[in-house]
């Protein structure tokens, strides 16, 4: 599967896995099984433009694992999509799900396409286009897909629509993510941001200190990073400086959080927020606070800046965002790096929910949303929590380890092995 494994995202994440294969002294075939995804779908997708003429996009599902359950995972339309990134980001999909315990196993998808170029006549075109192609491998008992970078509510709705126009009957477990009106789930907006602070709250207990006046720093004020400065700020923590992509704003008393997200509803961009001071986003990852999160872009802390990170603790919001190298000095420095399988699960968790809810159409309140959230995201901290303690590993290595453990039993209990 040379096209598939052939990328530094997808050696990466084979890294881990080996590594922390070797830990746990993983079974060779289940390893085997894991290095490669069961399935990669490559798709011509056309879409008729406004002009009138018809332009070709590139395409990909891939399903990389299902011993746990139906396959699950997003789907993103950006110019950068290409097979052994979506490929990479659908064996983390495995992982996540099997480390938070979810009966479901790996995929993701997209388009390579600049979203922001397309009409909405356009966007909708390409993707019942893309959805007919798949419709022969996704469905609410085998691939559930989900919003992710440049896909929205909208795209779920337009899917979901296309799909049970082929099946014959309205099918809203098909996908997750979509509007409350035809199947989402309360909470799914906030879920991702508020377990990015669930974590952050065990991440500090597991210290001994508490979020009540903690000081956070936050990059990115997008569907992560805003939801979870806006749950942080309201259980007490000091969220004393957020950014996004204009760059950076600083306040050391403390920003005031609903008042910055109506700036920026009014503004689109946190700079030149009035009461806080402009800083870059190099300069917001070096502040001296309790936890940074990063949730934005991947790559962002890496060994060329890991010595200059002077928070104790850093929580993965967005995928990818410290390198395996940085990682590595982080852990020599006793940081606390909290890796992104376990911190930014929240959106799959309440994807989860959402399809739990389809299937038996009966739709729970927003509270009971966040609680059940939190019955999942904590056990799955304090399991990763005890193994890199016992096994003096770190908190990346531990998240795997505990996630292929749970993978290999299930592939013996089948008979995979
Ligand atoms: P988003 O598009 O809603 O927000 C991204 C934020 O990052 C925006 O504030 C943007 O301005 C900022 N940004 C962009 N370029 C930047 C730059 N060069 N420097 C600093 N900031 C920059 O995206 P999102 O959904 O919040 O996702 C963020 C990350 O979290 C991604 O890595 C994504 O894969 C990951 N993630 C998201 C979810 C989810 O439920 N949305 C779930 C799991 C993981």
């Amino acid at each position: 599967m040379e096209g598939v494994t052939s990328s530094h995202l997808y050696r990466n994440v084979i890294k881990t896995v080996e590594t922390a294969g070797q830990i746990v002294d993983l079974n060779g075939n289940a390893l085997r099984r894991l290095e490669t995804p069961r399935r990669a779908i490559t798709v011509s997708v056309p879409c008729r433009m406004d002009d009138g003429t018809v332009q070709i996009f590139a395409g990909y599902r891939v399903q990389h694992n299902q011993t746990l359950g139906p396959f699950k995972g997003g789907l993103r339309y950006h110019p950068s999509v290409n097979l052994s990134e979506v490929a990479a980001l659908a064996a983390l999909m495995t992982y996540k799900n099997s480390l938070l315990g979810l009966p479901l196993g790996g995929a993701k998808g997209g388009i390579t396409v600049d979203q922001n170029s397309l009409s909405k006549a356009e966007l909708e075109n390409l993707t019942r286009n893309f959805t007919t192609e798949l419709v022969p491998f996704i469905g609410p008992d085998k691939d559930i897909p989900a919003p992710d970078v440049g896909t929205s509510a909208q795209t779920m709705a337009w899917m979901l629509d296309t799909y049970s126009k082929e099946s014959g009957y309205c099918q809203t477990g098909v996908v997750t993510g979509k509007p409350i009106e035809i199947g989402g789930s309360m909470g799914r907006e906030a879920a991702t941001g508020l377990g990015v602070v669930f974590c952050t709250m065990s991440a500090l207990e597991a210290l001994g200190r508490e979020l009540k006046d903690s000081t956070i720093a936050i990059q990115g004020f997008g569907k992560v990073g805003m939801h979870a400065a806006i749950e942080a700020h309201k259980l007490g923590a000091k969220i004393v400086a957020v950014s996004d992509v204009s760059g950076g704003i600083y306040n050391p008393e403390g920003l005031n959080v609903p008042e910055l997200v109506e700036y920026v509803e009014d503004n689109k961009v946190v700079n030149g927020y009035p009461s806080a001071k402009d800083i870059t986003n190099e300069e917001l990852l070096e502040l001296k606070v309790d936890v940074l999160a990063p949730c934005a872009l991947d790559g962002v802390i890496t060994s060329d800046n890991a010595d200059d990170i002077q928070a104790d603790i850093i929580i993965e919001g967005a995928n990818g965002p410290v390198t395996n190298n940085a990682s590595e000095i982080l852990f020599k420095k006793k940081k606390l790096v909290v890796p992104d399988i376990l911190a930014n699960g929240g959106g799959v968790i309440v994807s989860y929910f959402e399809w739990v809810q389809d299937i038996v159409w009966l739709f729970w309140t927003e509270e009971e949303v966040r609680s059940k959230l939190k019955s999942v995201m904590d056990p799955a901290f304090k399991k990763v929590w005890e193994f890199s303690q016992k096994e003096g590993q770190d908190m990346r290595t531990s998240a795997m380890a505990v996630s292929l453990k749970r993978l290999e039993q299930a592939m013996k209990l089948r008979g995979l092995l």
